[in-house]
């Protein structure tokens, strides 16, 4: 399996945005790569069902569509998966293995788990890239990736929402720190104009994502190890 992936690293690579830029062209994609959690109350883990047509008994299909359906997503893709290995079509193994480690890795994001989603609520619009774009294309040369042995998965919507728990149990310090360093960072040295491409375009400073990839010590780093495991463990279950 291993020498397959490996080979195939290219086409993998390249489709694994291909579940964002769809969002441009289906207006059903958006709500994949995300749960808002806190739409559902105080523990929302206690108290949304795992089984979609519990959930949408509960709280209608409309709701669940609205808030996010990330951890479902995350199953049906599995199943996908599944059924392209046991059919032997290698073009529909690569693309849903693709699109299935999209949505595992957006579940690992904590900011995928709030109504929040980019600190638009608290006055800290921009937060969602500078977690998981701006601290990662800095610092994540250093980051550490061996994830260990992919494991066998024995029930893929259990774990999509175990996945899905751990994340929001972290939206909390994510947007509490970057609130913290906000009020003691020189306000004149937040931002800082940044090449991208060709393009100079306003983003926050090299200095002050430093020092919040110092207050989340080594948060960002940590999530996506889990998410390398989770993927591959996905992968090698199906
Ligand atoms: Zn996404």
């Amino acid at each position: 399996m291993a020498g397959f992936y490996r080979a195939n690293i290219d086409y993998l690579t390249q489709h694994a945005i291909s579940a964002d830029k769809r969002r441009y062209v289906d207006s059903t994609e958006a709500r994949r790569h995300f749960l808002n959690a806190d739409q559902y109350g105080k523990d929302p883990f206690k108290r949304i069902p795992h089984n979609w047509y519990d959930a949408a008994a509960k709280y209608t299909a409309d709701t669940l569509d609205k808030y996010g359906t990330v951890p479902w997503t995350i199953q049906y893709n599995y199943y996908r998966l599944v059924r392209a290995f046991k059919e032997h079509d290698t073009t529909a193994i690569l693309n849903t293995s693709a699109n299935l480690g999209h949505y595992i890795a957006d579940a690992h994001v904590p900011l995928h788990l709030t109504q929040n989603y980019n600190g638009q609520l608290t006055n800290q619009t921009g937060i969602h890239a500078l977690w998981e774009s701006r601290l990662p294309e800095l610092f994540g040369d250093h980051y550490h990736y061996y994830a260990g042995k992919a494991r066998y998965i024995q029930n893929p919507l259990t774990e999509a929402f175990k996945i899905c728990r751990s994340s929001f149990a972290r939206v909390d310090t994510v947007l509490r720190f970057e609130r913290l360093l906000d009020r003691s960072f020189p306000a004149d040295k937040k931002y800082a104009m940044v090449r991208r491409g060709q393009k100079e375009v306003k983003d926050y400073s090299a200095g002050y994502a430093e020092a919040y990839q110092k207050m989340l010590k080594g948060m960002v780093q940590r999530r996506m190890r889990e998410s390398i495991l989770s993927v591959g463990s996905y992968w090698y279950s199906a």
